[in-house]
Order: structure tokens, then C-alpha cells, then sequence
């Protein structure tokens, strides 16, 4: 099996699973772009290396310390930049196992628009989503400006497990790689959904209550 002989070898074959599930999902950037990282422990991060991700192995991530350095691996130069996009959110949020950043279709026009994503669809309350998606405005890529926008956001909505990119993509963070990469496919339909429904009159609301006892579990939970 490849990457036996590596560190943190089942989180390997996880990320590269999850790379997997956004092709088949169709929520992979055409381009191929996109970063994806799994909680190797509790200050040490797996990223993977290189911006472009389809061909990626287990042996093509890095081994990176929570607090920015790194241990193991090298990162190509424009996946330095992205470093601390990954790690100080698994420092806010402790129990984040997985977190995906890409340029998702769909999900890329609201980030055009910088508009909010509503928390409307069915399948995203079974996922826990149950908040609209917050938009942060563009800031440059990798910027403190850009990386402090996407944490304040995490931080002022506690209930929610994706902030959109203004005029630049999406990041999901999950339990896992895997299941960020879930959250992302069905926030995908959700915002396809929005858009191709503005043709007969727009989507509409949940009622309140519903996303109220969904929003108490994860208060609850803690998730
Ligand atoms: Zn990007």
C-alpha cells in the first residue's frame, strides 16, 4: 500500500480520498486547484503540497506544526502562503479533523457576488449546517487580512462549517477530510439549487423552528 512507510499514513489515504470524492462530486475548481488538510494530532497538521491536486499522492503532503513551522515535507511556495489559512483554524476550532478549500462552481458565484449562502436546503440541516454561509471579503491570498477575516467569521458564527471567499472560492471544514468534503457536495446543490431557482420565483425559507432545534444540537454538541 503507498504510503505505508509514511507518517500519519492513514490520514494520507483519507486526504487523497476526499480529492476523490470532489471530482466525483464535481466540486473540484476546473482548474484542478484546491488545499486540503487532516489534523495529524493535536498540533500537527497534513497539507497538501501542491495547489493543484489531481494527481495527488500520500507521499505529496507536508507535515506542518500548528503554530506555522514546519516538520516534515515540503511545501511548494504557493502553498506556504496557505499555511496559515489551515492552522489557525484548527486552533479555533478543536474539534475540526479535515478542512478543503476550493473553487466549487456553484458555490464560486456567491463568492463572485459576495453574497451569503442560506442555510435553506434540507440536506444541509442532516449535515449541521443549519446558519447561512458568511462571505468575507477578498483580502490577498494567504494575507493576514485575508486569513483574519476567515477565522473572525468561524469565530462570530460558531454554527457554521464553511465561510465563503469573497471574489476567490470556499473553505469546509469537517470531523474529518471526508466529511468536508460531504459538507461541500451537498453546499454545492444548495447553491445551485438557490440560483437555477430564481427562475420560478426563488427558494424559500425554512421555517425558523426547524433550523432553531438544529441550531440547539450543535450548541449542544459543541460542533
Ligand atoms: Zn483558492
Amino acid at each position: 500500500m503507498s504510503g505505508s512507510t509514511l507518517s500519519y499514513g492513514a490520514e494520507r489515504q483519507e486526504v487523497v480520498a476526499a480529492i476523490r470524492r470532489l471530482e466525483e462530486t464535481s466540486v473540484l475548481s476546473r482548474s484542478g486547484h484546491a488545499n486540503l488538510s487532516a489534523r495529524a494530532s493535536d498540533d500537527r497538521m497534513l497539507l497538501t503540497t501542491s495547489g493543484m491536486v489531481r494527481d495527488v499522492t500520500p507521499s505529496d503532503m507536508a507535515v506542518v506544526g500548528l503554530d506555522g513551522t514546519a516538520i516534515e515535507g515540503m511545501l511548494d511556495p504557493t502553498n506556504q502562503e496557505i499555511v496559515e489559512m489551515h492552522s489557525r483554524v484548527y486552533r479555533l476550532r478543536p474539534e475540526v479533523g479535515g478542512i478543503v478549500h476550493t473553487h466549487a462552481p456553484w458555490l464560486l458565484s456567491f463568492a463572485m457576488a459576495n453574497q451569503v449562502l442560506p442555510a435553506r436546503y434540507e440536506a444541509l440541516l442532516r449535515f449541521g449546517q443549519a446558519v447561512d454561509v458568511p462571505v468575507v471579503p477578498w483580502a490577498p491570498r494567504g494575507s493576514d487580512a485575508s486569513v483574519s477575516g476567515i477565522v473572525d467569521a468561524f469565530r462570530q458564527e460558531p454554527g457554521t462549517k464553511a465561510v465563503l471567499l469573497g471574489n476567490h472560492g470556499v473553505l469546509v471544514v469537517g470531523e474529518s477530510p471526508l466529511a468536508a468534503a460531504a459538507l461541500l457536495a451537498v453546499l454545492e446543490e444548495a447553491a445551485e439549487a438557490e440560483l437555477t431557482g430564481r427562475a420560478i420565483g426563488g427558494a424559500k425559507d425554512l421555517p425558523l423552528d426547524a433550523l432553531g432545534s438544529i441550531r440547539q444540537a450543535m450548541a449542544v454538541h459543541g460542533a
